[in-house]
């Protein structure tokens, strides 16, 4: 059974929480480890980390924003750049801390991309 790799991190695929492979490239891949800060880890092909690990802008299609639009994504998508919050953050608890902050210009301008991705797609 895969689990995410992070340290008392419990996700699996059954979930219903995004899962993403580590990094391909050597020097990403070293960072998401250090990041993990995890006694000699080493990932293999099956080591997933799951997305509570990252922040909302590090996918390519914001998942508070495309919940604040009723949009459900088939998958989900990491930036190419991506790599895992220091923090180690709750998928759930950054969403709500960032909902409790009214929208600001930057929020209005990526909500307006996704309906408008919605669109056009
Ligand atoms: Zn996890």
């Amino acid at each position: 059974m895969v689990c995410c790799a992070a340290i008392n991190c419990s996700t699996q695929p059954k979930h219903g929480i995004p899962m993403f492979k580590f990094p391909k490239d050597l020097q990403r891949r070293k960072i998401w480890v250090q990041l993990l800060k995890r006694n000699k880890y080493t990932p293999n092909n099956y080591s997933r980390l799951c997305a509570k690990h990252f922040a909302p802008d590090q996918f390519v299609l914001d998942p508070r924003i495309a919940a604040s639009v009723g949009y459900k994504p088939k998958r989900t998508d990491l930036v190419p750049d991506a790599v895992p919050s220091k923090e180690l953050m709750s998928y759930g608890t950054e969403i709500a801390k960032k909902k409790s902050r009214d929208s600001t210009a930057i929020e209005k301008r990526r909500r307006f991309q996704v309906q408008y991705w919605l669109r056009t797609s």
